[in-house]
Parts: C-alpha cells; sequence; structure tokens
C-alpha cells in the first residue's frame, strides 16, 4: 500500500493510509516523501506490519506506541530530522533492518536491537560510537559514511558477523588493532578520510577481498596486506611513498647486549626451550614484549626492540593476483630487517625510508 507521493499530503493521509493498512491486515506500508512531521498513534495498532518505510519526510519523533510492532523486521527512516534514536525502536524483537541515514543523529545510540543485520547511519552528524555497539552481535553490514567520526572504539572488534563496513567520508587518522578481529569482513571502505597507517592486523581480516583507502595520508602500507587476496583494491590519492632510491648513510651498528639477548632468548623459545619460557613466564611484562617480535625480511631471525625499517616497491597487480579492479601502480610495501648488514647484503629490493632529494 503506497501513499501518493505529493508534499501536500499530510498527517490526515497517513492516518487514512495507516486504517488502510489496519483494515487490509497488508504487512508493508509506506509512507515515503510525504512532509510528515509526525507519524500517527495508529500506526502501533499495525501489530502485524514487517515492513514500515516512512523515508524523506519531516519526522523530528516517532509516537511511542511504534514499540507495538512485534513483527517489524525493516524500518526506514532515511531522510528526517531525527536528531536521536528513539527508544522505541530500540525495544522491536524482530527488527533485522534499520536504515537512518540522513538525519540530523549527533551520538550513537546507546541501545538497540541485538537482531539487527544491516544499520545505516550514512550522512548524519556521529563524531563517535559508543562502546554499546558490541550488543550488535548479529550485524553483517554496518554503514557510518559521511559523519565526522575521529576515531573508532576496540570493541567494534566484537562484530564478529560483521562482512562491509562502510567508514568513507569520516575525520579518521587512525584504526584500531582490533579491526583484525573481524574475521568475517569482506568489504572496507576508507576513502576520503586523514589515515596514516593501516594496522598490521588488517592482515587477520583473510576474507577481506574489497578494500578503499583512497583519498587518504598513506605513505606505505604495511607487509601484512600481502597475505589478503583482494579482488578490489583502491589506493589513489594517498601521499605514497615515491619509487626513487635515495641514497643513505649506512653503516654497521653495534647492536646493544640487550637487544642480542632478547633475540637469543626468542629463538630459544621458538625452538620449544622449556627453560628458558618458564623463566620468562615469570615476567609478564617481557612475554608481552617477547610476543611482539617480529622476523628481519633478509635473514628471517627475530628482532625484539631495534630493526630497520625498508620499504620495497610491487606492482599492485601482481601482489594481488586475483584483483579485477586496482589503482594503477607501485605499491611502497613495508619491511623490516634486524640490521644494517642484512640491509647491505645482496639479493634484495629494499630502499631505506628517507625523503626523497628534490630536484
Ligand atoms: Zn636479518
Amino acid at each position: 500500500m503506497k501513499l501518493p507521493s505529493q508534499h501536500n499530503k499530510m498527517a490526515g493521509n497517513c492516518e487514512a493510509c495507516v486504517l488502510k493498512a489496519l483494515k487490509s491486515r497488508t504487512k508493508k506500508l509506506s509512507l515515503d516523501n510525504n512532509a510528515l512531521k509526525t507519524l500517527s498513534v495508529s500506526v502501533g495498532r499495525l501489530g502485524f506490519l514487517e515492513t514500515l518505510s516512512a523515508k524523506n519526510n519531516d519526522l523530528l519523533s516517532l509516537p511511542e506506541e511504534i514499540a507495538n510492532l512485534r513483527q517489524l523486521g525493516y524500518l526506514n527512516l532515511g531522510g528526517n530530522k531525527l536528531q536521536s534514536i528513539p527508544t522505541c525502536v530500540c525495544g522491536l524483537p524482530k527488527l533485522r533492518t534499520l536504515h537512518l541515514f540522513r538525519n540530523c543523529l549527533t551520538s550513537f545510540p546507546n541501545q538497540l536491537p541485538s537482531t539487527l543485520i544491516l544499520l545505516n547511519l550514512n550522512h548524519n552528524n556521529l563524531t563517535t560510537i559508543s562502546p554499546s555497539i558490541t550488543q550488535l552481535t548479529s550485524l553483517k553490514q554496518l554503514s557510518l559514511a559521511n559523519n565526522a567520526l575521529t576515531q573508532l572504539p576496540p570493541e567494534i572488534g566484537t562484530l564478529h558477523s560483521l562482512e562491509e563496513l562502510h567508514l568513507n567520508g569520516n575525520n579518521l587518522f587512525t584504526l584500531p588493532y582490533e579491526l583484525g578481529k573481524l574475521r568475517n569482513l569482506k568489504k572496507l571502505m576508507l576513502q576520503k578520510n586523514s589515515i596514516k597507517a593501516l594496522p598490521i592486523s588488517i592482515g587477520e581480516c583473510r576474507k577481506l577481498s574489497t578494500l578503499d583507502v583512497s583519498g587518504n595520508q598513506l605513505e606505505i602500507f604495511p607487509a601484512e596486506l600481502q597475505l589478503l587476496s583482494f579482488r578490489e583494491f583502491h589506493f589513489e590519492n594517498n601521499p605514497l611513498l615515491p619509487y626513487i632510491p635515495v641514497p643513505a648513510d649506512q653503516y654497521q651498528e653495534v647492536i646493544p647486549l640487550k637487544e642480542v639477548a632478547s633475540r637469543a632468548i626468542v629463538t630459544e623459545i621458538r625452538k620449544d626451550s622449556a627453560l628458558l619460557s618458564a623463566m620468562v613466564s615469570y615476567y609478564p611484562g617481557v612475554q608481552d614484549q617477547l610476543d611482539k617480535a617480529g622476523d628481519c625480511a633478509v635473514c628471517g631471525q627475530p628482532f625484539v626492540s631495534l630493526w630497520l625499517d625498508c620499504v620495497h616497491f610491487e606492482l599492485s597487480k601482481k601482489v594481488f593476483q586475483k584483483l579485477h579492479t586496482s589503482s594503477q601502480g607501485y605499491l611502497p610495501m613495508k619491511a623490516q630487517l634486524c640490521s644494517y648488514k642484512c640491509f647491505n647484503s645482496e639479493g634484495h629490493k629494499l630502499f631505506g625510508i628517507a625523503e626523497p632529494p628534490i630536484f
């Protein structure tokens, strides 16, 4: 059942439409494009309704009676003037899809139905995401594009069902390490932010096949990105390190004894040294440090708190062979070395990271 889309059809017609729906017991009701400022409280009598769309009106609030729509699975309130999410929506037991795009929301709701599969909050004024997002355990698609977010809470990592995350057009400059816990994530849209680095944990999102990081502040990509099989990867409009080998002062450094000892301990623990493992377990802080040990990209030996950041340049199509669409060009990929000895050795294509000379 559809209300005619003319702006002069106002509340009276809404009432009439609801009564018609009540009579016909329709499961779908559309009140779109009618300049409505309120919804009739009679809507609450449509307990059999499964789909309600009231997008592109002037709604400032919803009647509490919405809470009676116990069968409602789809609710579209996009293109209205809501400043907060009405509490009556939070208690809808079967709600799976909630559209609230193009409203005036300034804060993320503290309570939402845990049944939600899709939540669309694009084009609002959100500056933060509440940690209460952990309630959304069934969520597969979260759209937060074109808001004013500056950071994501670590709690985002608890959304284990999430497959699509849209964050384009915000003010993000960093991403939490916990992003790597989104093991079902397939699509991540980050274009037009101010992100300076991708977390190395992104390599844990093994199902990620679409990534858009165009229009950010990235200079280099983490080596872990190569663990993924992208079908789409966009990275244009970033200040990427240029493929210009620059001369660097390379000297044979003396590695401090503490670092030498740390490397030796990591090597022995990896060989299952029961003695060293038992010793280290007495010092939780030390265990944490050793757990973060990296591996030299040349010799494969571990390093703990001292390493050399390097870069190698690879063609995107060569790194990600399943790519269907991609930005063109070389990707600067990060690599870490244990020493200048490895840096000066033959047989690798690694460069030091330094500002290129200005000609
Ligand atoms: Zn090495």
